[in-house]
């Protein structure tokens, strides 16, 4: 089964990527990697794409993890750039998860102002959220994705048979961000989400493109996140940075769909206060989120950083806080002004939820 939004194309192959690189002429075919991928998604990629191993293809392996997702990785890579003598038509192919397709875009898009990529995602989070809509960036100063560029790639090609060797956690991980989709966007989604049993059989193209295609709809509204609506994208994102931020310092693991799944039962019950969130659906929310994720405790004498990061985030300004909140399953608003007092009861009440168990 193949299924296309836009540029977006979702099948069991990369054919469609063959098929393209065969039409269009390219003078360099550049393929930026992430050093950890595993051997059975390269075997994939060459079974699939034959011409990348028949060409002169440049490969330019990386090393994975949110730290190497740095201007210092940037630097090194424009430089390898220069002499190869990577002009104007030449291709990028970022082939691997988020930090790859973050970087590689940021990195393509402002090499001798910009040249062409592709994103072929290898991880399910690459899949449903970080290869679409267009946001490229690299971590500075302590602050995640702080500088960066909002530029398509010509194509993202999705094979979802890399899933097969991806280790479940990160495959929970994304769970995290389709969750999101559903709570912000489509309830019948989150209802579908709810079922899902990770070990099962999944029918991966369906969650992927009902994902892809909210993440799309709401990209289109607004693609340069200037009339507002694309915030909504961000539900569960203020909190939940600010927590995997003091996981990073603290140098204690947590997935990224972990930390804003903790963000969104915080914002959930933020949205139950001060937006009608119902309390059945906050109830339903915390019981489905609970059914992937475990609490994480927020130790009281970290709330005070929590809230410097969360001042930080891009998404505020005048030293105010704004969230996304729920008004119910399946639809969100933006722009609520919240008070930090609100902000560190949520994450009590968060904290409660882990006693109970
Ligand atoms: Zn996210």
């Amino acid at each position: 089964m193949e299924k296309k939004i836009n540029n977006i194309i979702i099948s069991d192959s990369l054919k469609n990527l063959s098929i393209y690189l065969n039409n269009n002429k390219f003078s360099n075919l550049i393929i930026l990697l992430d050093i950890n991928i595993e051997n059975k998604c390269l075997d994939l990629l060459y079974k699939d794409v034959p011409i990348l191993k028949l060409k002169k293809t440049i490969i330019i392996k990386i090393l994975s993890g949110e730290r190497y997702k740095s201007l210092k990785t940037c630097i090194k890579i424009w430089k390898i750039f220069i002499k190869k003598n990577i002009d104007k038509k030449s291709l990028l192919i970022n082939f691997g998860g988020g930090v790859v397709t973050d970087l590689g875009g940021f990195i393509a898009s402002l090499f001798k102002r910009g040249i062409n990529f592709i994103n072929v995602p290898t991880t399910l989070l690459g899949m449903v959220d970080a290869s679409i809509g267009g946001k490229n960036g690299i971590n500075f100063y302590k602050y995640k994705n702080e500088i960066g560029v909002i530029n398509n790639p010509i194509y993202t090609i999705i094979n979802y048979r890399f899933l097969d060797s991806l280790p479940k956690k990160e495959i929970y991980s994304a769970f995290g961000e389709i969750l999101k989709y559903g709570l912000i966007y489509n309830k019948k989604y989150f209802n579908y989400i709810k079922k899902i049993k990770i070990y099962g059989i999944v029918n991966w193209v369906k969650i992927i493109y009902i994902a892809v295609k909210i993440k799309n709809k709401i990209v289109d509204k607004d693609p340069k996140e200037i009339l507002g609506i694309r915030k909504i994208l961000n539900f569960g994102h203020t909190i939940g940075h600010a927590i995997e931020s003091l996981f990073l310092l603290k140098k204690k693991i947590i997935t990224h769909g972990e930390a804003i799944s903790l963000g969104m039962i915080c914002e959930s019950w933020i949205s139950k206060k001060v937006n009608n969130l119902s309390n059945k659906d906050y109830k339903t929310i915390c019981k489905v989120i609970l059914s992937f994720f475990k609490i994480r405790k927020i130790k009281k004498k970290y709330f005070k950083y929590i809230l410097k990061i969360i001042k930080n985030d891009k998404k505020n300004y005048n030293n105010k806080i704004y969230l996304v909140l729920l008004k119910n399953i399946g639809s969100a608003s933006y722009n609520h002004e919240v008070h930090e007092k609100l902000i560190i009861k949520s994450i009590k009440k968060m904290n409660d939820l882990y006693k109970k168990k």
